[in-house]
């Protein structure tokens, strides 16, 4: 068991990709770099900048070159472009400016169909070749499990199948296994569980969570995620996302209210809360409506923490 209260953690800021992809008011690529700038700036250090899939299907990421070109040079900063396929792959390397390719296989069938056309076990070879592709270009691939936590169209997904496929998914040479709960339905019980029973299963590899806040349950997940030993979690600022594919899904869990409750947890994040704030205010400004994340709309506790 990691022991939070001396530990540090690692998060990767998924409002670029995740948090944007399923508004239906184009963002503009100023913005999305704007929108970069403050996640840098609040101390982000591996950012999913966008995602390489067919413009038809996401028109939110139609401009993942531009996004791409106008990044800012950081050596220190890791850009990660998600990707579904060798298209997307060769797309995201031919820019240049991806450090890390994100792959991403489903629990199920029929969610596989849905969000990427291919069976579950297809998705997981697809990944596996998208690893093959980033390591071939001498860049890292990690591969993130969808529906890990529960499928929008069959429901309870076999822990065993996650196990395997995240086992599968190490073999071809991911840095790290992701869990996401695209749909939002795990409970921290099971959190627990699943991340301690991949996490020995994957160890010495680290396992990365993903959560929706779709029911209330994205902080208490995070919590019991790490408590069971993953390293590293996805958030989005303003606690902005959706699956287009998946009905019904919401919001990522937002870093904001996750660097609020690890930090006064005393696990430390990297990251500056004010500065977060800051960028949950400027997004509401873009998005011209008030955004999920709850800290953002309180009183600053400590006071020193705005000052
Ligand atoms: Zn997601």
């Amino acid at each position: 068991m990691t022991d939070l209260y001396t530990s540090s953690i690692e998060m990767v800021e998924v409002s670029p990709r995740d948090g944007l992809q399923n508004e239906k008011a184009a963002i503009s690529t100023a913005d999305k770099l704007v929108l970069i700038d403050h996640a840098i700036a609040a101390g982000s250090r591996r950012i999913e900048v966008t995602s390489f899939v067919n413009p038809r299907a996401v028109p939110q990421m139609a401009d993942a070159e531009a996004v791409c070109a106008g990044l800012p040079m950081r050596e220190d900063v890791t850009y990660i472009g998600l990707v579904m396929n060798q298209r997307g792959a060769d797309r995201a390397l031919a820019t240049g400016r991806i450090d890390q390719l994100g792959a991403v296989a489903v629990s199920t069938d029929t969610f596989a169909m849905a969000n990427q056309g291919q069976t579950s076990q297809g998705s997981i070879e697809a990944a596996s070749a998208i690893i093959a592709s980033a390591r071939a270009a001498g860049k890292t691939g990690q591969a993130t499990i969808g529906a890990s936590f529960g499928c929008p169209f069959e429901g309870e997904v076999s822990e065993d199948r996650v196990e395997a496929m995240a086992v599968a998914l190490a073999a071809a040479g991911a840095i790290e296994i992701g869990l996401a709960d695209t749909i939002g339905v795990a409970n921290p019980a099971h959190v627990a569980r699943l991340v301690a029973r991949v996490g020995a299963a994957l160890a010495p590899l680290p396992v990365r969570v993903h959560f929706h806040n779709t029911r209330g349950t994205g902080l208490a997940n995070v919590w019991a995620a790490l408590g069971a030993g993953a390293t590293i979690v996805d958030a989005s600022i303003g606690g902005l996302g959706g699956c287009p594919f998946a009905p019904g899904a919401a919001g990522n869990v937002s870093t904001e209210d996750v660097v609020f409750m690890l930090e006064r947890a005393g696990t430390a994040t990297g990251l500056d809360l004010s500065r977060l704030i800051a960028a949950n205010h400027w997004l509401a400004g873009v998005m011209d409506r008030r955004l999920p994340g709850m800290v953002a709309h309180t009183p600053a506790f400590p006071k020193i923490l705005t000052e």
